[in-house]
């Protein structure tokens, strides 16, 4: 598969990383059976984790403007049992969360354990949004990758899986994406004219995003680069990502009461 994991062992370059592979397939009607299968992983592991309340799990993701987060979310979590599972989106910042540290607003949303917590967008918008507006002094935010990492160890030492997936589309693709949003009334509720602007500012954004992956890559929360122009291929190396990470946490149901085999319900 050609979904990139970085651990901090290797920088990448995302020029080099093509957003249209699909890595072994090319079957769009075949990787959308597949994505079934590892649904089916997901949904059997949380029904342990969720009983276990031990451990949790953080997914994050980040991406450009019609780069996929919401549709993401929508395929690759379907079926799950939703008391497990907490989505949190993370917009323009209010004067209360302003008021604080950068990573106060995140912090309060880390996911308890048993929980499988999803974040879209996430703290990485300190040092994505943020740096590429100007919105702080680089002084400032030039130090936010440490406190991330320190941030993410804090949780990793806690019981939390980090997983953190940048979800690749090209500057073309995104140009479709755009017009389709256009052109479509139904979806004219997601298009602001200002988020334009973004995308006039997009290899600022690229260079973010590559600072924040390069040097946000620790071993206890990798992030994955995934190629995600077909969302087919996105859907289902992101849902295979997240099973084989549930199944190596290997949540264990709690211990039963002793004597349940004796237990007689009354009439
Ligand atoms: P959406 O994800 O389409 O609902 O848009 C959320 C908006 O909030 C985007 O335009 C982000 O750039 C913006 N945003 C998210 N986090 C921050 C932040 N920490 N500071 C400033 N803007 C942010
Ligand atoms: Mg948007």
């Amino acid at each position: 598969m050609s979904i990139v994991r970085v651990d901090g062992a290797t920088q990448i370059d995302l020029k080099a990383i093509d957003p249209g592979d699909t890595g072994l397939f090319s079957d769009k009607a075949i990787a959308k059976e597949l994505l079934k299968l590892e649904r089916k992983r997901i949904v059997a592991v949380q029904q342990r984790l969720f009983a276990e309340r031990a451990q949790s799990l953080l997914v994050i993701l980040q991406a450009t403007d019609t780069g996929g987060k919401d549709g993401t979310i929508r395929n690759v979590f379907q079926g799950i049992n939703p008391q497990g599972c907490r989505v949190w989106s993370f917009g323009v910042p209010t004067e209360e969360e302003l008021a604080h540290d950068a990573l106060w607003r995140y912090h309060q949303h880390t996911p308890a354990r048993g929980m499988i917590g999803i974040f879209n967008r996430s703290h990485y918008e300190e040092v994505l949004v943020v740096r590429v507006k100007g919105l702080v002094e680089e002084a400032v935010w030039n130090r936010r990758y440490d406190e991330i990492n320190d941030f993410e160890r804090l949780l990793a030492r806690n019981g939390t899986r980090i997983l953190k997936f940048y979800l690749h589309i090209s500057k073309d693709e995104q140009k479709e994406r755009l017009q389709a949003r256009l052109d479509d009334p139904a979806k004219h509720w997601k298009f602001r004219v200002g988020d334009l602007d973004d995308r006039v500012r997009w290899d600022d954004y690229q260079a973010a995003f590559q600072d924040a992956i390069n040097r946000c890559t620790t071993p206890e929360a990798p992030w994955f680069v995934v190629p995600a122009n077909r969302k087919w291929y996105r859907n289902l190396v992101v849902a295979k990502t997240i099973a084989d990470t549930l199944e190596d946490m290997n949540p264990e149901f709690p211990p039963e009461e002793p004597g349940l085999d004796k237990v007689v319900i009354p009439d």
